[in-house]
Order: structure tokens, then sequence, then C-alpha cells
């Protein structure tokens, strides 16, 4: 890990704690050449392959997960550590179950189940992106599917989208 002031490539870990979800490690570290301090978040170094939808692979990147998931949640409730650690923990999941590759369809639904728990908006917003609406009325009748009767929108059940045209997280190349 280099310093990200002087470029050193030496440095002493002063503190490590878990964080969020307790699968992640935050070390402040401290530079030994200009003792300047600084703080990293480790990541797991997968090797899982996307399968996008024309057809290419690449290689899956955590950073831009949560670059998808942070547009969706922009400007709502949920905050920048809440969108990493959601990017970790997904991340964490796939690695876990040993997974050599997935498609954008399978990584988009993950992401909208999760996001479905956490803010209706963020939840819409990455929606849309990921099933690429034509009309206000398909995005109406998404939002629609996720309201209770009596008007209340249920941020826990499960949602009535199919899986069809998914998108690698909600940003586009
Ligand atoms: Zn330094």
């Amino acid at each position: 890990m280099k310093c990200p002031f002087c470029n050193f490539e030496e440095s002493k870990v002063a503190d490590s704690r878990e964080s969020m979800d307790g699968q992640a490690i935050k070390r402040r570290r401290q530079c030994l050449k200009c003792n300047q301090r600084f703080t990293t978040f480790e990541t797991i170094d997968l090797t899982v392959q996307v399968l996008k939808r024309d057809e290419t692979y690449e290689d899956f990147k955590q950073e831009k997960l949560f670059g998808g998931i942070m547009a969706a949640c922009r400007h709502t409730r949920v905050s920048h550590d809440k969108v990493k650690s959601l990017a970790y923990h997904i991340t964490a999941d796939l690695t876990a179950r040993q997974l050599r590759e997935i498609t954008t369809r399978e990584l988009g639904a993950i992401v909208m189940k999760h996001l479905q728990e956490i803010d209706t908006v963020a939840y819409i917003r990455f929606a849309c992106v990921y099933k690429r609406f034509k009309d206000i009325k398909e995005i109406l009748d998404a939002i629609d599917s996720i309201k209770h009767k009596d008007g209340s929108y249920c941020l826990t059940g499960k949602n009535n989208f199919n899986s069809e045209d998914a998108d690698y997280a909600s940003t586009r190349e």
C-alpha cells in the first residue's frame, strides 16, 4: 500500500478495526517516510468473471459495483459507508459461493434484492436502469408492485420484476 501523500511503499498499521458488516477491515496507517496518516479499507481480490449483455466477459470489480449502487443512492438517506458496506457484502457473498462467473442479470438482481430492503428511492432508481424501462407506465407499475394495498411501501416484500434486461450495476461504460 503506497502512501497517498508521498508514494512511499512502506507504512505501519496504527489501528485496525472491523467495520460495518463485521467482515471488512479498516486500517489506519502511518507512512514511514512522511509520517502522514491515511486509512485503508481492505477488499477482496476476486477473479469472478462477469458475463455482460453483449456476451463479452470482464473481471468483476467491487469498485464498479460500488459505483453503480452509489449512483442509485445519490440524494437518498443511504450513506456512502452503507453503500461501501453493501458492495463489500455482495462481493464477500460471491467469494463465499466460489463462483467463477456471474451474468450482469444475476448481479443486478442481487443488488436489487438488497436495495429493496434499504431504500425505496434507490431501489426504484436502480431498477429503472437495470430494467431499462421504456416509459413512465412501466416505472409506475414497478412502484405499484412494491406498494401495499393501504398505500404504504413495502420495503422487504418480494418484488415482481423479472430478471430480463439486467445491467452490471447502473453505470454505463
Ligand atoms: Zn508518505
